[in-house]
């Protein structure tokens, strides 16, 4: 295959992967991963009968193998993401199928097993190869490979069943979502509305009625959905109270009834979760679930949560007092209460006369090239590197997209990254992410970290550059953060570098780590100056921008404490082993974690997606939990005082040697105590949050 595309461990050639050449040579490299596995397999039957096994003999083959598989497939799947066009999709489709099945292949591998199982036993390994191979049998393990045959056929069944059942949820969410509209002719019922949204509504409105010819953003008709953008934006403007109940109660309700009712799949996904977990030998699904994860425990998470719902709890209720003041004082009636219809429009009023933030007007502060100087410049002084554009070094997917070096305090380079940042409706993926492109290896060849960096920020127009919004810095600042824990890792073995090993709760600290600096005034006023007249942005607005971080957030943060909390008490038995379905469980935690408590339309959990359809099961504490990591960590930096630039050097170089560099090798418990000297605590978190502030 010396003339093909796949490359395994250089820089994709990607404009040479079309549609046409993958769909002639990928089966190639299938074929070949599918033997050279057997051959694996093969040796290490054999293998397997001596006393003692060796590290080099069993893991590197399958390193190699499985590294084929990674970028081979990751090139394709990134394409997919960010070149997509009809005839990519398909390819990517038909071959999906394939790349399950030889997942499942290696993950349920008996001899495999066998041979890591040995290898740990006759062996007296270091800290870092006994932690990959530790959780290499450990996820083998959670896959049913060392159950009795008769058992791992039940087992292998509830997979399946499971499978099933979160497909039937998340398709009667979107059916349920999709079916219910509402055609608006009305001027008055769409009151309040921005023009943006109105024009958005009046294009669904032209599709929905087949209706030729130009928007009528003034006289409508306009079409009310229940999609995110639509419904959101709706319960913030529009000032049509009885329509936003409406909305309100067909919004909660979906899938709770009829035909695409959720309710009994829970209750079903539920126990057969807890019976899958029973047959691994842990009490229940959290237990399994926390098991590879940083918390461990299930008290240590609730003890987490509690920490944060106090307080959160007291500054709601406080913020619910002044929105009740507020919303009377502009024309609520007086012997009223505020419903939970009423909260985000009235909060979104009470926000524009407090802070007076309008986003869009400071996006002239924010050109891209300014922001990206900045990070940079903030990237040096924190970690010691620097990053240098070097855009003919690499070939690209689409001619935006830039590609820089990170090179040592000696001026050598020790890795790189792409960034895409602009939005292409067309052919990309919205949000943003980081992905490996290219691995650190130092086994067989020499191989320095790449990333990939995607972005869906704002194009440049004919005369202007890339203006970003406040929000899009943050979001570039957080997946930098992804990208240099990737890219500064100093982890020679791949299955435990960057970001690879390290657990689920734990990923998020240094992407939201970056986003505090955003934050920091120095940092922020260095960045933005006014793409034309070079002018400072002013401390006013900055303060805006401060303010509006902490505003209303007791709601906000109690919100997501609500969902948290609930996911880990369905998925711990407690309170199931007594009979209680889950809604009834859920209403009693709402006591504790709603200042308005949820009407009975509110059936919220039918629509869980995050954690019955997909990876998020007693795990939606992970965002509170990375939360509190990287506030944890930022408040080193402040209580070294952020303007005294040699503390923060040495500071930084400490979070680069453990947080970043050390990626995987150790537990994220361990590595979070040398760099902070202790374990994590929840007191910044809730500073930030601006939760322990005076509420009398
Ligand atoms: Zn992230």
């Amino acid at each position: 295959m010396e003339n093909s595309i796949f490359k395994c461990g250089a820089l994709p050639e990607f404009k040479k992967f079309t549609p046409e050449n993958i769909n002639k040579e990928f089966p190639n490299i299938i074929e070949k991963i599918n033997l050279d596995f057997k051959n694996i397999e093969d040796f290490l039957r054999d293998y397997l009968k001596q006393k003692s096994l060796d590290w080099e003999k069993v893991i590197n083959p399958l390193n190699e193998v499985n590294e084929v598989l990674r970028w081979s497939w990751g090139v394709i799947s990134h394409l997919n993401a960010v070149n997509n066009s009809e005839s990519l999709r398909a390819i990517y489709s038909k071959f999906l199928p394939e790349i399950i099945s030889l997942g499942n292949k290696f993950g349920q591998s008996k001899v495999i097993y066998e041979a890591l199982v040995k290898l740990k036993k006759t062996n007296n390994l270091d800290r870092i190869k006994n932690r990959i191979l530790d959780k290499e049998i450990l996820e083998m393990e959670h896959r049913g490979i060392s159950l009795e045959k008769n058992i791992q056929n039940e087992f292998n069944m509830i997979s399946e069943k499971l499978g099933e059942l979160s497909s039937d949820f998340s398709n009667n969410v979107l059916d349920a979502t999709n079916s219910w509209y509402l055609i608006l002719n009305d001027k008055s019922q769409v009151n309040g509305l921005p023009e943006r949204v109105l024009e958005l509504m009046g294009i669904s409105a032209n599709d929905h009625l087949k209706k030729e010819g130009d928007v009528d953003v003034e006289n409508g008709p306009w079409k009310l959905s229940l999609d995110i953008p639509t419904y959101s934006a709706f319960m913030t403007y529009a000032k049509d109270r009885s329509l936003r109940e409406k909305l309100y109660k067909v919004f909660v309700g979906r899938a709770s009834q009829g035909e695409k009712n959720n309710s009994q799949i829970i209750e079903e996904i539920l126990s057969l979760r807890t019976k899958q977990a029973h047959l691994l030998g842990y009490k229940s699904w959290a237990e399994l679930s926390l098991s590879t994860k940083m918390a461990k425990e299930i008290k240590n998470v609730e003890k987490l949560l509690e920490e944060l719902r106090k307080p959160a709890f007291e500054k709601a209720k406080y913020e619910l007092e002044i929105l009740d003041k507020f919303s009377k004082e502009n024309g609520f009636p007086p012997s009223e209460e505020l419903k939970p219809w009423d909260i985000s429009y009235y909060s979104e009023l009470l926000r524009k006369e407090k802070l007076n933030l309008d986003q869009e007007e400071l996006r002239p502060w924010f050109p891209l090239n300014d922001v990206l100087k900045g990070l940079f410049n903030l990237s040096e002084k924190l970690f010691e590197i620097k990053v240098v554009q070097a855009n003919n070094e690499a070939p690209v997917w689409n001619d935006d997209v830039l590609f820089f070096n990170i090179l040592n305090k000696q001026d050598k380079k020790i890795a790189s990254f792409y960034l895409d940042p602009y939005s292409r409706p067309e052919s990309k993926r919205g949000g943003a992410w980081m992905d490996e492109c290219l691995n650190k290896n130092t086994v067989n060849q020499k191989t320095l970290p790449v990333a990939y960096l995607v972005c869906n920020q704002t194009p440049p127009s004919k005369d202007k550059p890339s203006l970003m919004s406040f929000e899009e810095v943050q979001t570039l600042f957080h997946e930098f953060g992804h990208g240099l824990q990737h890219m500064l890792t100093t982890i020679s073995l791949p299955q435990a570098a960057g970001i690879n090993n390290v657990e689920w709760d734990a990923v998020e600290l240094p992407s939201q780590f970056m986003e505090n600096w955003c934050f920091h005034k120095n940092t922020l006023l260095n960045i933005a100056k006014h793409y034309k007249t070079g002018e400072r942005l002013s401390d006013d607005n900055f303060e805006k921008l401060v303010n509006n971080r902490t505003f209303n957030c007791g709601m906000a943060t109690l919100r997501q404490l609500h969902f948290a909390i609930t996911d880990l008490r369905l998925h711990s038995n407690i309170d199931i082993d007594q009979g209680k379905t889950s809604d009834e469980i859920r209403r009693e935690i709402a006591k504790q974690t709603t200042v308005i408590p949820p009407i009975q339309e509110d059936q919220f959990l039918c629509c869980f997606s995050h954690i019955f359809a997909g990876g998020y099961s007693a795990g939606y504490y992970s965002y509170k939990w990375a939360e509190v990591l990287s506030a944890d960590a930022f408040s080193m930096f402040e209580e070294a005082n952020l303007e005294n630039s040699q503390n923060i050097q040495l500071i930084g170089k400490k979070f680069k040697d453990t947080i970043l560099g050390l990626g995987g090798s150790l537990s994220a418990l361990e590595i979070f105590k040398l760099f902070r000297g202790r374990e994590p605590k929840t007191d910044s978190l809730i500073r930030h949050l601006g939760l322990s502030e005076s509420t009398s």
